[in-house]
């Protein structure tokens, strides 16, 4: 006989960062609980997440990190389960950690602790976990219909490769479309549009830029060279660590910059961040007027990237006397202000993470419950909601799972 539980109080499908904390804690509220994954195994994207170590929370996740087109939507979840709420979680199981850059906690080990301490949770739970598993059909089931609450929806039905189940509550938790060898698919949002949610347009957001061929021709010496830059596009401004590739830029910088970016524009290099460049350049001058411009700005990057950023914006190095103020405020100016349009990105391959999802007008903030189909829950990264670079998208996992977990 099959041991494939044909009722649970709670059916999740995924079982990825937030599905598996949602199940830890409706689990510990006594409600019986099914997650079902059809991937071979669980929290495949947290074990390749942080290049290996897990960027898990970060110390100063704000409602600002987040980008929606309901900004205001992820404040109660955030303020509710804090990151310091997983830090006493992660504390709780002996983890040890470290604060890497602004704020960003990784494992000192490997991302498979943060995993290890889902399982755990889950395991005190008796949640139940089975992976390989198809989902095929989500039929919602009616009501009794005796009197008031007639015709009134009473769970679902979801018919799965390894069988079917009866639940009350179904959370979807199958993350966004980013790396689909993975196990990335867009079935969340079909679930979204099967019980009529609007899904607002998703893209491949914190990815890596393309650059055409003439502009990887001009780069060929540089990929794995990086240098900390200000990357401007729209309204959004990050001043992080850019690397060459051999398709076109990355790096932190740039990846935070992509959310913020859109086919044809332009992004604008800081090249010198945090500094006034020509003020600079004008006291270079005048302690060593026989200096020559590349020997000077050698001082802020290697030789070859000097001699980069000065070919790419035909600018000549000669002995830093030969500038007359006026030229040393075009050379910083240019190098200020470097504007690149990227051919494109590298799309959903490699994208971290996937802007837009489903609609959170449509959803309460509180539960994280459809507004038009009681009984079904929509956590992580499926919804519109996307941090930043730096652990905001596990912490937002985390707590719209844990808001959800307390009322499933
Ligand atoms: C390379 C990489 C590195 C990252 N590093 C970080 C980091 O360091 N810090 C950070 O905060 N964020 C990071 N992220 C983003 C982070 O991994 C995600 O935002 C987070 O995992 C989202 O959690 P989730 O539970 O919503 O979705 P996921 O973790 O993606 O889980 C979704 C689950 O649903 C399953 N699933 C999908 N479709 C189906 C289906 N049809 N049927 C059944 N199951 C299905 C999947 O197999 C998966 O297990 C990284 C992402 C990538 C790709």
């Amino acid at each position: 006989m099959s041991d494939f539980p044909a009722q649970a109080d709670v059916l999740i499908i995924g079982a990825g960062a937030a599905g598996l904390m949602c199940a830890a804690v409706a689990g510990k509220r006594g409600r019986s609980v099914l997650v079902l994954d059809h991937a071979n195994k669980v929290g495949k994207k947290i074990l390749m997440s942080g290049g290996g170590r897990c960027n898990f929370t970060n110390l100063y996740t704000a409602p600002d990190n987040f980008y929606s087109e309901n900004p205001h939507f992820c404040k109660s979840a955030l303020a509710r389960y804090t990151q310091w709420d997983f830090i006493a979680l992660v504390e709780k199981h002996g983890i040890p950690y470290h604060e890497k850059t602004l704020g960003q906690l990784f494992c000192d080990n490997k991302s498979r602790d943060i995993v290890d301490l889902l399982l755990a949770e889950c395991r005190e739970a008796k949640a139940q976990i089975r992976t390989r598993c198809e989902i095929q059909r989500i039929e919602p089931l009616e009501g009794e219909g005796e009197g008031e609450g007639e015709g009134e929806r009473k769970g679902f039905e979801v018919h799965t490769s390894l069988g079917k189940v009866v639940c009350e509550s179904l959370v979807i938790a199958c993350g966004g479309l980013s790396i689909p060898t993975m196990g990335a698919t867009g079935f969340g949002y079909d679930v979204a549009r099967q019980f009529g949610h609007h899904i607002i347009p998703t893209r491949a957001a914190l990815v890596p830029f393309t650059l055409n061929k003439r502009a990887l021709k001009r780069q060929a010496d540089l990929p794995g060279t990086s240098l900390a830059v200000t990357a401007s596009c729209g309204e959004g401004s990050f001043h992080e660590q850019m690397l060459f590739t051999h398709k076109g830029l990355s790096g932190p910088a740039v990846l935070q910059i992509s959310s913020h970016w859109r086919e044809g524009e332009s992004v604008v290099f800081d090249l010198a961040p945090g500094m006034d460049l020509c003020n600079w350049l004008s006291e270079q001058k005048a302690q060593k007027p026989e200096s020559h411009l590349h020997t000077a700005l050698a001082e802020l990057w290697s030789r070859k990237l000097v001699q980069f950023f000065l070919q790419l914006n035909g600018l000549e190095s000669k002995p830093l006397k030969q500038y007359h103020e006026s030229a040393l405020r075009e050379v910083a100016e240019k190098l200020q202000t470097w504007t690149l349009t990227p051919e494109g990105t590298e799309g959903y391959r490699t994208a971290e993470v996937t802007l837009g999802g489903v609609d959170t007008n449509e959803i309460s903030s509180r539960s994280m419950e459809s507004q038009k189909q009681p009984g079904l829950y929509f956590i992580g990264e499926v919804l519109d909601v996307t941090g930043w670079l730096g652990g905001f998208n596990f912490q937002w996992a985390w707590a719209s799972a844990h808001a959800a977990g307390a009322e499933v």
